[in-house]
């Protein structure tokens, strides 16, 4: 189990985060490309940086050989990580910069 980070959301700047990885896979005939989406994310960020993620596995990583197989395993190992991310409290945006 992740615990909740005391690191601010590297999108936001938002806490609590969590540190995350997610996978979006793109099939070329006979060859798959895995690009990673990795850091501290609050919860918000987090869960749309799986719906990129797993939006663009769904759209391109079909189009190889092993695309069959690779593209569930990849949405479930997405989805499984970003179960943490549901156990988060309400991201709490950045105070304001005092002048
Ligand atoms: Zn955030």
């Amino acid at each position: 189990m992740t615990t909740p980070d005391t690191h601010p959301c590297d999108v936001c700047g938002a806490l609590p985060t969590a540190r995350m990885s997610f996978t979006a896979l793109q099939g070329i005939v006979l060859v798959r490309r895995m690009r990673f989406t990795r850091g501290h994310f609050c919860r918000d960020c987090g869960l749309r940086a799986r719906k990129e993620a797993n939006s663009y596995t769904l759209k391109f990583g079909w189009w190889s050989v092993s695309g069959w197989l690779a593209t569930p395993i990849t949405l479930i190992s997405n989805t499984i990580r970003a179960g943490e991310l549901n156990k988060l409290p309400a991201p709490v945006p950045p105070a304001p910069a005092q002048a």
